[in-house]
């Protein structure tokens, strides 16, 4: 079974309003395992909604129309199905009761242009759910259907769960489940990953069950969506966790999280599994980090605290840095160690570098020296992102997690 969703309204294409209706209906079909191969949005012109339902009805088995069914004289949905079914308009009579009756419950006097939403083309039946004064369509037409239902969100969902899905279910021969996972990944690019992946991704193409997608998130990463069909749940999330253990198998420890997981709440868990305690040190970050660390509940059971040493003179006097440049490997291993000291921490993670506009130091803006001490053993490592200073800062906050996590994963196969 096959399917296609067309949002009919032309303030969806102006922006003016954003088209979650279609999001919603992608997401129902999703889980009740029914394919669905492409959304449309189109204006409120008869030409080019007939158009589109042609278009969408020569691909597909099945065509969920939504907007357009109102009774004013730019909602014309009803009317170009009636066109693409090359059938007459007809008033039905109950629907002319049924939507008079509404208006009397009321106490408002109903509208000429109302009895518009009684008319249906021919050979159409509606839904039970009426919760507005607009049906909702099931119009077949060779083999096929187009179901139209109203714009407005909340008669939609109930029209969409109680009439449609079940509906298409039953018209369905084949009985499927789609599940997807997320895997989160920090420190490769969209292209690298998708390079690494590559031969496996051509691998997929030949298995009709699983399929991989990339999605960039900004300052969250890179997510590896896996998406698995198949006949039963217990089945699709069979095949996710053998497609997981490949991917896995293939980028490695670029893998922090798994769906909701952010970097900062993998940190904290791998701590309190180890029963370490952490401290940061932030320069250019500005307490950012310690910031994203204290979002997640119960960080206090692994975050001990933080010292912003924005001015030299907190380096030097509160965390022991040497005099010289505070841009350095050497002052950032002496800030991790500083803290972990300060702080009494088992490890810490500490930051230093420019966060621009002005280079500092004769480093340009988005130079960045990450340090971090676990066990007493300091490590350092320079990174130079793009120069934006919001960017950078951010940037900085979740490598430097991320470079931390790591160290962790390390020690835990260590012991
Ligand atoms: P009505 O009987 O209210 O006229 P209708 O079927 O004609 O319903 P529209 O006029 O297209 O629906 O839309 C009514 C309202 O529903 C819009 O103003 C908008 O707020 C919301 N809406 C319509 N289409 C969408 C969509 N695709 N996604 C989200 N909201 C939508
Ligand atoms: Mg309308």
């Amino acid at each position: 079974m096959r399917c296609e969703v067309v949002a009919v309204g032309t303030e969806l294409l102006l922006g003016q309003i954003v088209d979650t209706n279609s999001t919603w209906i992608g997401e129902q079909l999703a889980l009740a395992g029914i394919d669905c191969l492409r959304h449309t949005v189109v204006g409120d012109n008869p030409e080019r909604i007939r158009l589109a339902l042609e278009e969408s009805l020569s691909r597909s088995d099945a065509v969920i129309v939504t907007g357009g069914l109102g009774p004013t004289q730019d909602d014309i949905t009803r009317d170009v199905i009636a066109e693409v079914m090359n059938v007459e308009m007809i008033q039905d009579p109950d629907l002319v009761e049924l939507i008079t009756a509404k208006f009397r419950g009321r106490g408002r006097v109903m509208p000429e242009n109302n009895l518009r939403q009684a008319d249906l083309p021919q050979g159409a039946t509606t839904m039970k759910e009426m919760p507005g004064t607009a049906p909702g369509l099931i119009c077949p037409i060779s083999g096929k259907v187009i179901y139209a239902v109203p714009g407005v969100p909340l008669e939609m969902k109930q029209m969409i769960e109680g009439t449609v899905i079940p509906d298409l279910v039953s018209r369905s021969d084949e009985v499927a489940v789609i599940r997807s996972r997320v895997l989160r990944t920090w420190g490769q690019s969209e292209s690298g990953l998708a390079e690494m992946l590559a031969d496996e991704i051509k691998r997929l193409d030949n298995n009709q069950g699983v399929t991989l997608a990339f999605l960039a998130s900004g300052m969250e990463g890179l997510k590896v969506r896996i998406t698995a069909k198949a006949s039963t749940e217990l089945e699709a999330e069979g095949a996710l966790n053998g497609e997981e253990s490949r991917v896995r198998s293939i980028i490695g420890p670029l893998v922090f999280g798994i769906d909701g997981e952010n970097m900062e709440a993998v940190v904290l868990k791998e701590l309190i599994a180890q029963g370490l305690t952490l401290a940061t040190a932030e320069s250019m970050t500005g307490g950012l980090i310690a910031s994203r660390l204290t979002d997640v509940p119960g960080s206090s059971k692994a975050f001990l605290g933080s010292v912003v040493s924005y001015a030299n003179t907190v380096k030097h006097e509160i965390l022991n840095v040497a005099e010289g440049p505070v841009v350095s490997e050497q002052a950032v291993l002496a800030m991790a160690n500083g803290v972990c000291e300060l702080l009494g921490a088992d490890v810490s993670v500490a930051v230093t570098g420019v966060a621009g506009p002005e280079p500092q130091e004769g480093n340009q803006p988005g130079l960045v020296w990450i340090g971090t001490s676990v066990d007493g053993e300091l490590k350092a490592t320079k990174v130079q992102f793009p120069y934006d200073r919001t960017m950078a800062r951010q940037l900085t906050a979740i490598t430097a997690l991320d470079i931390l996590r790591r160290r962790l994963l390390e020690r835990a196969e260590k012991n």
